[in-house]
């Protein structure tokens, strides 16, 4: 079994129950989640995107192939974002692979560990809440580590839900 660590993110729609509805997709399709980060709402960032984001951080256990889990999260992805507003960068429901075990893969659909991770704040609290000490494969750092260094002033905040 492989450890798969996907991000969810939406900042359309009802986030918590998208959220919701997304981890139950993703433990029937792809296998069980063993750790969950807290929900962070993250200001959206570049400019394109209307209201804050909500994201959590979930590590799943899978022997799956890495391109089938990305034709799945892309399935769910679909699925959960059925009746949304469509414009860029605003979205109901995205799901990035961050890491699958120690794999690097470099396919023309599929980058892992995700470029993005040690560049988003909003990437790294959250990971730093589910495996602070897991040492990224490629920077040899660990989230914490990563985290340090980073100069990225957006606020991440833990979201509290309203109910
Ligand atoms: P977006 O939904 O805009 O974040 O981007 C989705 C596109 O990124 C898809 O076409 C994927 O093929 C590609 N992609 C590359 N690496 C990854 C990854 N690690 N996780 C999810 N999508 C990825």
């Amino acid at each position: 079994m492989e450890k798969l660590v996907l991000i969810l993110g939406g900042n359309l729609g009802d986030r918590e129950k998208l959220i919701v509805e997304a981890k139950k997709n993703l433990q029937l399709k792809l296998g069980s989640i063993v750790s969950e980060s807290k929900i962070y709402e993250t200001a959206a960032w570049g400019g394109a995107s209307e209201g804050n984001y909500l994201n959590q951080v979930l590590i799943l256990e899978t022997d799956l192939e890495p391109l089938y889990i990305l034709q799945v999260i892309q399935s769910i992805e679909q699925s959960l974002g059925r009746e949304r507003i469509q414009k860029w960068g605003n979205r109901t429901m995205d799901i990035d692979i961050l890491y699958l075990g120690n794999q690097i893969i470099k396919e023309p659909q599929l980058i892992v560990p995700h470029p993005y991770i040690s560049e988003r704040k909003f990437v790294l609290v959250p990971l730093v809440d589910v495996w602070p000490d897991f040492i990224h494969p490629i920077h040899q750092l660990s989230h914490v580590q990563l985290l340090q260094q980073l100069n990225d002033d957006l606020d991440v905040l833990e979201f509290i839900a309203s109910s």
